[in-house]
């Protein structure tokens, strides 16, 4: 999954920095290693990269993550990824 990438600059991912406790959740979750962590604040390294799949922000206990989950191009990208593991039919109807 590393090589997927979201189209530049639309990612609805935010994160609100004052509000982190720096537990790692988001580091550990996230499939794309968007997220890294110093002196025990989170930061944004990779936001392009991000899909969408809300796993960080489900993951934050401090609710400091806000992302629309499956919105845009990003649930298209997903499904044909998964198509493709599965050795499906590809309709690519994205854009
Ligand atoms: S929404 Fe998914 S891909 Fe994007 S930063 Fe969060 S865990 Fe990573
Ligand atoms: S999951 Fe939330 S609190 Fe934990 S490191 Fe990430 S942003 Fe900070």
């Amino acid at each position: 999954m590393q090589d997927f990438r979201y189209i530049d600059n639309i990612v609805t991912l935010q994160l609100d920095g004052k509000s982190c406790i720096g537990c790692g959740n988001c580091v550990t979750v996230c499939p794309h290693r968007i997220f890294g962590l110093t002196e025990r604040k989170a930061e944004i390294t990779d936001r392009d990269a991000c899909m969408e799949c809300g796993a960080c922000a489900k993951n934050c206990p401090v609710g400091a993550i806000s992302v629309n989950p499956g919105v845009g191009c990003a649930a298209e990208i997903m499904a044909q990824w998964v198509n493709k593991l599965a050795g499906r039919k590809i309709i690519d109807g994205c854009c």
